[in-house]
């Protein structure tokens, strides 16, 4: 079964290789996906059901939508396109929106606590619909934005993963669009006449103005030197940590001698009683 276009059998491809390299979907999975009704989602739950006809495994698919409560979002809209495209859905109304202007502190960036409160959320819905992986539309610069962001704001050297257990072990969160570039959602998501909705949550579109930055940085650089963006995200499949300088990962001299130390008594101590006849 041949593709659409050009760009779908490429973010088919990438997408497929995301599943490969980190085992994201598996024989038998539910996958739940959420969807907010913007371009990212919307690109994921389209190209995993393009997938599902092609793939050689067999796994379901269900779109899941948190509303978050906010007057004049089209919920509706999101319910209509799974319908008509043959996606079960399920759309989850919430007051999130209201919790958020309780408990949100003053100048505080909401998307996170956000991100946190509709993660809960998605959890809950799992379990209920059975779902074995919960898949979510961050792409390939959402990662490396959230690097930089880390490295320049965070003092910590970290993105996010392609496959996260949570802390629990009941859930299996996966990002099955790490390899596609966010226009390249951008596109697809508009090539498919998928409608985009915005969140209508009153920082709809207002990035903060770290990642506002970096994001401009990384597509400035991107014009200088092509290929920089795949080069970031190579670089969080090539980690070294002997040249980083964290002792969790790379002790101190003093310290390795020590455990080498350790593990030589250890290893003469098994080679003795392995050998009594020695002593
Ligand atoms: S823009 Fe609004 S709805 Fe979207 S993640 Fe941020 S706070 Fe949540």
């Amino acid at each position: 079964m041949s593709y659409r276009s050009p760009l779908e059998a490429r973010v088919a491809k990438k997408t497929t290789k995301a599943i490969k390299d980190f085992n994201l979907i598996e024989d038998g999975d539910r996958v739940m996906v959420g969807v907010s009704g913007g371009k990212d989602s919307w690109a994921l739950v389209q190209i995993l059901d393009e997938l599902r006809h092609r793939a050689p495994i067999d796994f379901s698919l269900i779109a899941v939508n948190v509303d978050s409560g906010y007057k004049d979002y089209k919920h509706d809209v999101i319910a209509k396109t799974c319908e008509s495209r043959g996606w079960e859905s399920r759309i989850e109304h919430t007051e999130i929106g209201e919790l958020m202007d309780d408990i949100l502190e003053a100048n505080a960036t909401p998307c996170s606590l956000c991100a946190r409160l509709r993660r809960g959320v998605l959890y809950r819905i799992a379990g209920e619909v059975g779902a074995t992986k919960i898949a979510l539309g961050h792409h390939l610069d959402d990662f490396i934005e959230t690097l930089l962001l880390n490295l320049f704001f965070a003092g910590a050297l970290k993105a996010m993963p392609a496959r996260l257990v949570s802390d629990n072990g009941e859930h299996t969160v996966i990002r099955p669009l790490v390899y596609v570039e966010e226009s390249e959602a951008r596109l697809y998501a508009r090539e498919r006449g998928l409608e985009i909705i915005g969140c209508c949550c009153p920082a709809c579109g207002d990035l903060s103005l770290q990642r506002q930055r970096v994001k401009r940085l990384i597509t400035d650089l991107e014009v200088e030197h092509p290929g920089l963006k795949n080069s970031m995200l190579k670089a969080l499949t090539n980690v070294m940590p002997r040249h980083l300088l964290d002792t969790r990962l790379n002790p101190s001299g003093e310290l390795r001698d020590s455990v080498a130390l350790r593990l030589d008594e250890e290893g003469s101590h098994q080679l003795l009683q392995i050998l009594p006849g020695r002593h």
